[in-house]
């Protein structure tokens, strides 16, 4: 069983505050809470993926992205729906859920194009375009070449729906190996924080939101 499981959001968690990723994610202290914002992320991706995979009609509350998704629709390759990638330390695909598993990553919407070999991943974003996060879609075009070793291109974006805008990744497999070497990088240093017992804090704005109300730097301490 590897030391650290990760994604996306595990490595940013960590890399914002290994105090409260400890207190979260290792020794799961604090349970997700959901709110207003992340339950009509939630529906959204649900009506999104109900309506490229199964062509169910979207919910009124939603009916201003069908342009939106319609154009994704049209593409030609394979539509995979919140489709599951998970990986080995060695880069082999692997089961979700098991003991080799090293790390994971969904796709909300990925398009593979075997005629062309190039593949398009799409993540649907309901919140703020002000800080777009690309480095979603580069673990996620990494973990595409690691599952379809034929693709040689893809072309990812990060879909603020509500915004109505779009940001664009592309990355091509020669430029894979560099970037998993970033990785492993900077999961070795979780994996430090593991051994020796040390995590951190990281004070930043963000502390009043942080469940971590124990900690000395949270304004409710
Ligand atoms: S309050 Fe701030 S410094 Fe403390 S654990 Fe939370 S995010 Fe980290």
């Amino acid at each position: 069983m590897n030391k650290v499981v990760w994604s996306h959001s595990a490595l940013k968690d960590y890399e914002s505050c290994a105090r409260k990723y400890e207190k979260v994610r290792v020794l799961k202290l604090h349970k997700f809470e959901e709110t207003e914002a992340t339950r009509y992320g939630t529906q959204l991706h649900l009506a999104a993926e109900e309506y490229i995979r199964d062509d169910k009609p979207l919910p009124e509350q939603f009916s201003f992205i069908q342009t939106t998704l319609d154009a994704l629709n049209k593409r030609s390759g394979r539509k995979l729906c919140e489709h599951q990638m998970a990986l080995t330390i060695d880069l082999q695909p692997c089961a979700w859920v098991g003991p080799d598993v090293w790390v994971r990553g969904i796709a909300d919407l990925l398009i593979v194009d075997d005629d062309i070999l190039t593949a398009w991943v799409v993540d649907y974003k309901t919140g703020n375009n002000k800080y777009p996060d690309l480095e979603q879609l580069r673990l996620m075009a990494l973990m595409v070449f690691a599952h379809f070793p034929h693709i040689r291109k893809v072309n990812a974006a990060l879909l603020f729906v509500v915004k109505n805008d779009m940001v664009k990744f592309q990355m091509a497999r020669e430029d894979a190996d560099k970037a998993w070497w970033n990785y492993r990088e900077r999961i070795a240093r979780i994996e430090q924080a593991h051994d020796t017992g040390v995590w951190n804090p990281k004070p930043s704005p963000l502390c009043p939101w942080c469940p971590v109300h124990s900690c000395e730097h949270h304004p409710k301490h």
